[in-house]
């Protein structure tokens, strides 16, 4: 099969291209999408089961989002965090309920600033000469300057030297590297609760409980990361609460989210417990939690609601789980709920997980290679049963062809 759109974007000029390189060159344009499927400028269909990185996660133009995004842009765009609006008064308290309450939350804009957010509450509640955050070899937290030092994959932090001080890198799933690490200059522990880009690594059941405790005994916040598991792709509302009971005391201090929030309109946000939340002019910013982005996120959370968008994702995730392991070639799966990564034969095909990834996008199927080796798939949470058949069928076909 022809890489057409490389072609037709090469022939536009290489040389002229207008954006940073710093994805890629793309092989394709995408103008338009509906539910699960993506259409290319020269019509092509595909499935979509990356989601903008799990961004998309009630399908693309979903219309309670659609309908909310133009009503509320004919209504009132934007008044400063200076004053409060209803959508963003809806979706700050669904987000506390969701979480267990007795919380509060703060908008930003992405998920990097949300976790920001979540520094700048480490070192407040430290205080004193307490101020390093601990987190997650093969983490990834975001790309400022703060969170990308927060981030451990090491290897993407060598350019940007000098990065700001006060971060500390342990190995995931190693409790006793946790406490090894911990000193009298620690403020916090973040985690993700699945390593989303370091490979779809799932906590083990104990750590997260041992974390806690060792949060308590050392008076650290546990922040979790849930930029990428937050809003039901976990099968879950929020990934943590496959490790504690959403109901009761022991949970995390402070969860960030993002990406499935506004279902690609740019919204994020950090929720903390009410006994370290941000107080007045300690932190702020310009856009976050206005109107059209906060709009599109009570459509989210509404809709998320109305379909119970987390059983949705436990069962097409159990689903698509047992059927990635009928694919050649797949030597094995892993994840929690619509979060999964499937581990590749590549030695056996020749191929790494990124060429695996080019021949399914070629074949009319968006997946990504997370690692060398391995595929990531995040469907839509509403994924239809025969969108999984044809995305298998088109997976058997990529990897059983070889
Ligand atoms: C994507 C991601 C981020 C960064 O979010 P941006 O919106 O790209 O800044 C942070 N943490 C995790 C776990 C992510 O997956």
């Amino acid at each position: 099969m022809d890489s057409m759109n490389t072609k037709t974007i090469a022939a536009e000029g290489l040389d002229d291209y207008p954006l940073m390189r710093t994805y890629g060159i793309p092989p394709v344009q995408f103008v338009r999408g509906s539910g699960t499927e993506l259409f290319d400028r020269e019509g092509k269909r595909y499935l979509d089961f990356l989601c903008g990185l799990a961004v998309t996660s009630l399908g693309h133009s979903h219309p309670a989002v659609a309908d909310a995004i133009a009503e509320q842009a004919r209504t009132l765009l934007h008044v400063s965090n200076l004053f409060e609006t209803a959508p963003g008064l809806e979706v700050a308290s669904t987000i506390n309920r969701l979480q267990g309450g007795r919380g509060q939350v703060f908008f930003c804009n992405s998920g990097a600033e949300s976790i920001e957010g979540a520094i700048k509450l480490a070192r407040k509640n430290g205080g004193d000469g307490r101020h390093v955050v601990v987190s997650a070899l093969k983490s990834f937290h975001g790309r400022t300057l703060a969170t990308l030092h927060a981030t451990g994959k090491l290897e993407m932090h060598g350019a940007f030297q000098p990065l700001p001080d006060g971060f500390r890198h342990v190995p995931y799933n190693d409790i006793e590297a946790l406490e090894g690490a911990l000193d009298s200059s620690c403020a916090a522990v973040l985690l993700e609760v699945v390593q989303g880009e370091g490979g779809v690594n799932v906590a083990d059941a104990e750590y997260l409980a041992e974390v806690r405790s060792l949060c308590d005994k050392h008076n650290l916040l546990m922040m979790i990361d849930e930029v990428q598991t937050g809003l039901g792709r976990t099968g879950k509302w929020f990934g943590w609460q496959h490790y504690f009971d959403p109901e009761g005391d022991v949970r995390p201090d402070v969860v960030t989210m993002a990406k499935a929030l506004g279902n690609g309109v740019p919204i994020g946000a950090i929720w903390a417990k009410k006994e370290v939340a941000f107080e007045a002019g300690e932190h702020a910013t310009t856009f976050g939690g206005q109107p059209l982005a906060a709009s599109a996120a009570r459509a989210v959370l509404r809709t998320m609601e109305a379909i119970d968008a987390p059983e949705l994702a436990k069962s097409a995730g159990d689903e698509l789980m047992g059927k990635l392991l009928t694919v050649p070639h797949v030597l094995d799966t892993r994840g929690l709920g619509l979060l999964i990564a499937a581990e590749i034969d590549t030695a056996a095909i020749g191929k790494s997980a990124g060429e695996v990834a080019l021949s399914c996008l070629e074949a009319g199927l968006v997946v990504n290679g997370v690692t060398p080796t391995a595929l990531r798939l995040a469907p839509p949470l509403n994924v239809s049963p025969e969108h999984i058949d044809e995305a298998i069928q088109i997976l058997t076909n990529v990897l059983g062809g070889e």
